[in-house]
């Protein structure tokens, strides 16, 4: 497998804080390709082999924002077994449902335009239902939790020019970590 050629924006990048716009289909047979790129990158990152060759960090989703182009667009590359993944095309998405439950990921979030370890809670809801269309224009409902339900909001977030540590409170990163569930 050989990496894709895809630039992936620094979070001093501005336009990492640009709201991106809804998509109209068709797709372009340029972003359809930008799909599969960067589904390719995200397997290959959590791949040990390709990771350690290629020098990546370990990714699960990514935005096209991400990539400079302000578009309601996200992929995630979920490992159901080892070196196996679904692809989750997720375009002009919005939330049906959340739980009340919120949720953190213990060892802080990740993402592929932060390039260092940022500590705090970032509180996400611990189920979220998405309707969504998919790159060829169909409709879907889908139903995440836990770490996928993370990975989705995180991706949401994206689309709003937020970032994650944007969600850490400043003052006291550790807040109200008794209300939540870490994961
Ligand atoms: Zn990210």
């Amino acid at each position: 497998m050989k990496l894709p050629d895809i630039n992936i924006l620094d979070e001093a990048d501005k336009v990492l804080r640009t709201k991106s716009f809804d998509v109209i289909f068709p797709l372009s047979e340029d972003d359809k390709k930008l799909i599969n790129d960067s589904l390719d990158y995200l397997e290959m990152s959590q791949i040990d082999e390709y990771r350690e060759k290629y020098d990546l960090r370990a990714g699960m989703g990514l935005s096209f924002i991400q990539l400079g182009i302000p578009k309601r667009i996200f992929v995630i590359s979920e490992e159901i077994e080892e070196n196996k993944f679904n692809r989750h095309v997720v375009i002009n998405p919005k939330i049906k449902s959340k739980s009340e439950e919120l949720i953190f990921v213990g060892e802080g979030e990740g993402c592929l335009s932060v390039n260092r370890e940022v500590d705090g809670i970032v509180p996400r809801h611990a189920r979220v239902t998405i309707e969504a269309y998919d790159e060829d224009g169909v409709f879907f409902e889908i139903r995440v939790r836990e770490d996928m339900a993370v990975a989705f909001q995180h991706e949401l977030d994206h689309l709003e020019g937020i970032l994650f540590m944007d969600r850490i409170d400043k003052k006291n990163p550790f807040k109200n970590r008794n209300l939540m569930r870490e994961i």
